[in-house]
């Protein structure tokens, strides 16, 4: 990004774009980045530049871009693995029709760079479970895993045939404390936190031995900026980096706030968010984006664990760590 960049984020008003767009705009400046999504939510900084737009409108799209001078777009807006398994024609519509609108605008040459998301969830129950690496077996079961396997590709396409500077990263599941995650299944790790804090115990959706991938967003918003500042004859994979950072159970959850709320009780009921868990990776082998653009996770299980503590328990006014 040079000083006549400008960027756009679309799903701003998202878990990880409240916090990406904020740390954007801390590298950037406040003129230097826009953000965009549906709905404004009542409580949005109003100190940032905020345009409404529906995503799958290409030329509402266009028309930000021209307006802005923007030259790279953060495409967030997405239907996430649980709501999407609900509404799997509406969730197909919105994560391929958000990317492609980006991609053929930057194809003409209205977009320099683009970041996209993938997840975790192209990964299927015929992929080893278990440090599970770049290339290996896609075979996904959600329709969230579909759109964003298929969104890999076009990624890709669109870098072999176009020219078109796409970088992405598989997130694993992201535990914030800013705003609320959106309807994924690694949400249990979010709420889990809320209802220690206001509650002292928690109902998991999951069952207490389900391991998964999961991040930080400290973690994954600088992971975010670094993939996009790196040189782009570092970035050797067009498709989506595999990333990883910490891996836990919500039992080994649970004894980890347990330290520091002795009293904190869980209790198990899983419901359909299970089956979409049993088909995802325990553990994510992550040695490209270390090699190609230095990766490194700072955050481990505790040090996650106690700055969520902190953070909420200001946020919800509540005496534990402050
Ligand atoms: P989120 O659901 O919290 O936020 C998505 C935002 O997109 C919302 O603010 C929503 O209003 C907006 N949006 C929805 N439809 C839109 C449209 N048509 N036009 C414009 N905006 C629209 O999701 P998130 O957790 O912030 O995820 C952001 C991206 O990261 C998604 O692509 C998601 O698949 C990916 N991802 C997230 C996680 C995670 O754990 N949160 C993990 C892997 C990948």
């Amino acid at each position: 990004m040079t000083k006549s960049d400008t960027v756009l984020v679309v799903g701003a008003a998202g878990q990880i774009g409240t916090e990406l767009t904020a740390q954007l705009i801390e590298h950037y400046g406040h003129q230097h980045v826009i953000a965009a999504d549906l709905r404004k939510p009542e409580n949005f900084r109003n100190d940032i530049s905020f345009e409404l737009l529906d995503i799958t409108n290409s030329s509402a799209l266009l028309e930000i871009l021209q307006k802005h001078k923007i030259t790279i777009v953060y495409q967030l807006a997405a239907m996430l693995s649980a709501t999407g398994e609900k509404f799997p024609m509406k969730a197909w519509d919105l994560n391929m029709k958000g990317l492609m609108n980006v991609l053929e605008l930057a194809r003409e040459g209205h977009i320099k760079q683009i970041f996209w998301p993938s997840s975790i969830a192209v990964f299927g129950t015929t992929t080893p479970k278990t440090n599970t690496d770049q290339l290996t077996i896609t075979e996904p079961n959600t329709v969230y895993g579909i759109s964003k396997l298929a969104g890999e590709r076009w990624c890709e396409y669109y870098f072999n045939k176009y020219g078109v500077d796409v970088r992405s990263i598989r997130y694993p599941g992201l535990i914030s404390h800013t705003s609320e995650p959106g309807g994924g299944t690694t949400d249990y790790a979010v709420h889990i936190f809320y209802d220690a804090i206001k509650q002292g115990k928690y109902e998991c959706f999951l069952k207490e031995d389900t391991r998964l991938p999961m991040m930080y967003m400290p973690d994954a918003i600088r992971a975010t900026i670094e993939l996009m500042q790196a040189p782009a004859e570092q970035i050797k994979i067009r498709s989506a980096y595999n990333l990883s950072s910490l891996d836990f159970t919500p039992e080994e959850l649970t004894q980890a706030i347990q330290k520091i709320i002795p009293d904190f009780v869980i209790s198990y009921a899983p419901d359909f968010r299970q089956q979409i868990a049993d088909t995802w990776p325990q553990s994510i082998n992550d040695e490209a984006a270390r090699k190609d653009w230095g990766w490194k996770p700072s955050f481990d299980l505790n040090a996650m664990t106690e700055d969520m503590i902190l953070q909420l328990s200001k946020k919800l006014n509540k005496k534990i760590l402050v």
